[in-house]
């Protein structure tokens, strides 16, 4: 246990997710709510770095739950991980404006941060899983993914009606760094003929085969296009850098033997638009119970926690053990795919 802090601090660090916004406001109106005060942190740790710190009340959070990004900014302080210096010069801020706790919403390196700061200053922290990518493994889902998974339905869908008047097949790739959950979610969703996911390990040979195959068995039955989803994490590897959506079109439009078909293939990434726009319904929900989580973790005394979500009931997680949990593609989710696409 550890004092019960009066005042906190909120910052979103990393890289930006939807429903940032929506976590800020549940843990402002939370806090409010028991009579605490928050201070907003503008920029992730670069703003504790730089003292950019200001009292959030009810009203600064007021018409911001449905705007994506973040109103306080993120940003990236690599200098936080490395140089002690640097470090004390974020504590001296959290001193000056007497914060008692901390509320971090990121990913694991913004964990990282949040339980490195309370080991040198004994302020009590708490994690947010703030990243579209859902590459958390203690939690089933992270605040930003479901909003990012229907961007990209969206886009799929409208690929799909172009891909279908004219007959072609789409390789859309999709976000998520090291983690395929974006890829599986919005391909089982968009009604994908392939998913490809870095967890499955295939060399560039292999996935051919493996669309190829799948192609043969859409177009077999009569569909005149494709749709082929891919998880950016596949072409991360130096050994994978080529094997991008645009190639694997282009392989598949040199190719059209193998398939058994004409083919008429484009590449397209989905990009940085994932990352944006309005949090859904789901996300902003996901958001106002976890930041109301990470309000009662700091006032029962506790720190160097996360929330996260399992079986729809919310938990925490110890940062140290969290940080060091992998996600799991869910194969069965792979294996329905699979079956859904024949
Ligand atoms: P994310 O939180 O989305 O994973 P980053 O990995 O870029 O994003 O981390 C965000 C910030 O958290 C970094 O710029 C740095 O300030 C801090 N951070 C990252 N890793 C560590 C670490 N190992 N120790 C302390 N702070 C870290």
């Amino acid at each position: 246990m550890t004092k019960i802090p009066h005042r906190i601090g909120i910052l979103t660090s990393g890289g930006d997710a939807p429903g940032m916004n929506a976590a800020i406001r549940a843990v402002v109106r939370s806090a409010l709510y028991y009579d605490m005060e928050v201070y907003g942190i503008r920029d992730g740790y670069l703003g504790m770095k730089r003292n950019e710190v200001e009292p959030l009340d009810a009203g600064s959070v007021g018409d911001i739950i449905h705007r994506g990004g973040t109103f306080l900014g993120t940003a990236r302080l690599p200098e936080f991980a490395t140089d002690r210096e640097v470090r004390e010069v974020c504590y001296s801020t959290l001193r000056e404006h007497g914060i008692e706790g901390l509320v971090v919403c990121g990913g694991d390196g913004s964990y990282r941060g949040a339980n490195l700061l309370q080991k040198e200053t004994g302020i009590p922290t708490v994690g947010l899983p703030g990243t579209i990518d859902n590459d958390l493994g203690y939690t089933d889902f992270t605040i930003g993914f479901d909003t990012a998974v229907n961007t990209c339905v969206d886009n799929i869908n409208k690929l799909r009606d172009t891909m279908a008047s004219h007959g072609r097949v789409s390789v859309v790739e999709v976000m998520g760094r090291n983690c395929g959950d974006i890829a599986v979610h919005s391909g089982i969703a968009a009604g994908a003929e392939a998913i490809l996911v870095p967890e499955i390990h295939k060399t560039d040979n292999q996935w051919l085969d493996y669309i190829v195959r799948k192609l043969r068995v859409s177009f077999g039955r009569g569909k005149k296009y494709g749709i082929i989803v891919m998880a950016e994490g596949i072409n991360m590897t130096p050994k994978m850098h080529h094997f991008t959506a645009d190639y694997i079109a282009s392989w598949l439009n040199a190719n059209a033997d193998a398939v058994g078909h004409r083919v008429d293939a484009r590449g397209c990434v989905i990009g940085h638009v994932q990352r944006g726009g309005s949090p859904t319904a789901s996300d902003r929900i996901l958001a106002a119970r976890m930041g109301e989580a990470a309000v009662d973790v700091l006032r029962e005394g506790k720190t160097n926690l996360c929330v996260g979500i399992r079986r729809n009931r919310i938990i925490t997680t110890p940062i140290d053990e969290a940080v060091e949990m992998k996600n799991h593609v869910d194969k069965h989710l792979i294996a329905l795919a699979d079956i859904l696409a024949r």
